[in-house]
């Protein structure tokens, strides 16, 4: 009998990884090896004392800080980092935060070309692709370009250790969501597909360890390397109806994200996985359950994370333009999106109704 195997594609993204306890203090090496003299470094306001760190290390290297990142990369943000970018002469950026950083980088390097290095200290997986995004007029509009795509990414799981235990949980929701989606993605492959079981093991493994004590370096390692997985997902696969409606209510309902994604994903979860087998059984093998929307449902919940968009501020009235935005420009999907599948997905998650 010959076995029939799946025929794919898979474009490895260009990537360079250093990974450890203590590789921040590799950043120097990082920046001379691409022959980078003028980094700007980029963090959000909360993340200013570590941008003053990193920018000590640096030493000359470093041209100057701006700290204003803001999630979804308001162009009025993006704007005042290039022209931050340009003032100082700066030959790269160093993003040093989650994604809103990572992405105010890609923003700067989206213009002008300009390598980013980055330094990632959430689960989100910005710092795996070439996937940028900026919002305006309260759109979030996202494309992917190489010239985004991080040269350099430095994973010290030792920064994740003040990531509040509330961050940590939906941030890694956010990550275990890229690997859902590219299981049934239309570029999937087995490649990406090990990928991404073994990041969703390894972040729901590591996660009620963090929630029990969120200074446990050994499992802050492994969700930092289950992260770095899941975001390499997202890099190598198309997004489909989740990310379509996190990006709306995000872009335009202001919704927070990891949190948003955290909300969403069983509902998401439980719409399409009956029509993609293959991504529900390597799911069932990496959270060792039998039903995998209500699993993430209740894990979430259990770890403390909102369990509703209510509790995120949506309300029934805001469903005719979220459904109007994802039929208009939809995303790929394993299963067709009807108006009517969508507000029925939309009520259950408004509602929690997989929580008990
Ligand atoms: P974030 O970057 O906004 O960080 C959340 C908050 O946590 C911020 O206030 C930040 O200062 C703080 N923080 C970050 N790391 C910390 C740490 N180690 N210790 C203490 N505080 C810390 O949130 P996020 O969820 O990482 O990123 C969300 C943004 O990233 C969204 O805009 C989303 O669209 C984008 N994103 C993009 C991609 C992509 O591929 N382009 C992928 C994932 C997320």
């Amino acid at each position: 009998m010959t076995l029939q195997q799946p025929s794919f594609t898979y474009e490895a993204q260009p990537m360079r990884v250093v990974f450890g306890v203590g590789s921040l203090g590799q950043l120097p090496q990082e920046a001379e090896r691409l022959g980078l003299r003028r980094l700007l470094v980029l963090s959000t306001p909360g993340q200013c004392v570590l941008a003053e760190h990193a920018a000590g290390l640096l030493g000359d290297a470093c041209v100057g800080l701006f700290t204003e990142a803001r999630m979804h990369v308001p162009v009025e943000v993006a704007e005042a980092a290039r022209m931050a970018a340009r003032d100082t002469g700066a030959d790269g950026c160093l993003a040093i935060g989650g994604g809103s950083t990572i992405g105010l980088g890609k923003a700067i390097a989206l213009e002008s070309g300009l390598p980013v290095i980055t330094v990632p200290t959430t689960y989100a997986g910005s710092e795996m692709t070439p996937v940028w995004g900026l919002t305006e007029h309260g759109r979030k509009r996202t494309g992917r370009d190489r010239a985004v795509l991080p040269r350099s990414v430095v994973y010290d799981p030792e920064l994740t250790l003040r990531l509040p235990v509330d961050v940590s949980v939906t941030s890694a929701f956010n990550a275990i969501a890229h690997a859902v989606e590219a299981l049934y993605a239309p570029d999937a492959s087995p490649i990406v597909s090990l990928m991404a079981e073994e990041g969703v093991r390894s972040l729901a493994t590591a996660l009620p360890i963090i929630a029990a004590d969120a200074l446990d370096l050994e499992a802050r390692t492994d969700a930092l390397r289950g992260a770095w997985l899941c975001g390499a997902c997202l890099g190598a696969t198309t997004m489909s109806l989740h990310h379509k409606l996190c990006h709306i209510l995000g872009g335009t309902f202001d919704l927070p994200h990891a949190a948003t994604h955290t909300v969403l994903l069983p509902y998401v979860a439980a719409f399409n996985l009956p029509a993609a087998p293959a991504a529900e059984q390597a799911l069932r093998r990496a959270l060792a359950t039998d039903d995998v929307p209500k699993h993430l449902a209740h894990a979430a919940a259990d770890l403390g994370a909102p369990c509703s968009l209510a509790e995120l501020g949506l309300t029934e009235r805001d469903f005719d333009e979220i459904t109007a935005q994802a039929q208009a420009q939809p995303y790929a999907n394993p299963r067709p999106v009807t108006e009517e599948a969508l507000r029925s997905l939309l009520t259950d998650a408004l509602n929690g109704n997989l929580v008990p």
